[in-house]
């Protein structure tokens, strides 16, 4: 996969792409990212990308021409089809569905956008789809572009060493992780739970599936509601958190709370 990220910060954006897990990805040659100066394709002295709304109003937009001559040249490096995304708090919120989707393209590009945002003909002629990652606004669009690329490319085959990496985690399939632990057994007094040190891996595997299904029902029942818990063994993992319920209850209610 390539992914071309047309921006007015390319060292930043292009010193945090090359770090750590990506950085060795791009050195492997599964995914390949590139940063683009949006300034390099002005043509006036100052390399001036912005100027004053039509219409009036505080700011200043980015203008059409010199993100599609960015744009062009993106696309003439991809040498293929490209699907652009505009990194935009108008876009739709960004989850790790889209995330999967994303993965399977062969050249993504990602626009970020400063100042007010960018000229609306620029999008109407070259952009597939405009993405957000959150109902909040930012000043610019380079920490949502490495957000979006970051959950891309570590679901691109061969980044991360092998799939159960990803398909274990946070959302993959509507739960959120288990919660974790590490060396030492006891920290500050507080134990680890002894399932984890028992060495049974079904006992930990239960374990970890019934914490998971606590959490997200606690943390996020929107996506609790969604969850087609179907399988023998989860039935069995949801009798066992109903009668842990009954039991809390009829507890609360001896303790008079
Ligand atoms: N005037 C715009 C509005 O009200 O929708 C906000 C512009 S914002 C200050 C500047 C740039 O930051 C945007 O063009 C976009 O690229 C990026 N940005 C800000 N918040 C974002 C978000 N939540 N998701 C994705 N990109 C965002």
């Amino acid at each position: 996969m390539r992914i071309d990220i047309l921006t007015l910060f390319p060292d930043t954006v292009g010193d945090m792409m090359n770090e750590s897990i990506l950085g060795r990805a791009q050195e492997r040659g599964y995914i390949r990212i590139e940063t683009h100066q949006i300034r390099d394709y002005t043509k006036n002295k100052q390399n001036q990308v912005d100027d004053y709304p039509y219409g009036g109003g505080r700011g200043a937009v980015m203008q059409a021409d010199p993100l599609y001559h960015a744009w062009c040249h993106a696309c003439d490096e991809a040498g293929g089809p490209v699907h652009t995304i505009y990194l935009s708090p108008c876009g739709h919120v960004f989850c790790q569905q889209d995330a999967k989707r994303l993965s399977k393209m062969e050249n993504l590009i990602l626009v970020c956008g400063h100042y007010e945002g960018i000229d609306q003909r620029f999008i109407d002629e070259c952009v597939d789809e405009e993405i957000s990652i959150g109902d909040f606004v930012l000043t610019g669009g380079e920490i949502p572009a490495m957000a979006i690329a970051d959950s891309v490319c570590r679901l691109v085959p061969g980044v991360l060493p092998d799939a159960e990496c990803f398909e274990d985690e946070s959302h993959w399939d509507g739960t959120l992780e288990y919660p974790q632990y590490s060396r030492p057994a006891i920290w500050h007094g507080r134990e680890v739970p002894p399932i984890l040190v028992s060495g049974d891996h079904a006992k930990v595997a239960r374990w970890r599936r019934k914490q998971s299904l606590l959490r997200t029902r606690e943390r996020r029942p929107d996506m609790y509601r969604k969850l087609k818990l179907e399988s023998k063994e989860d039935k069995k993992i949801l009798r066992e958190i109903a009668d842990d319920d009954e039991l809390a209850a009829a507890e609360a209610m001896d303790s008079g709370k």
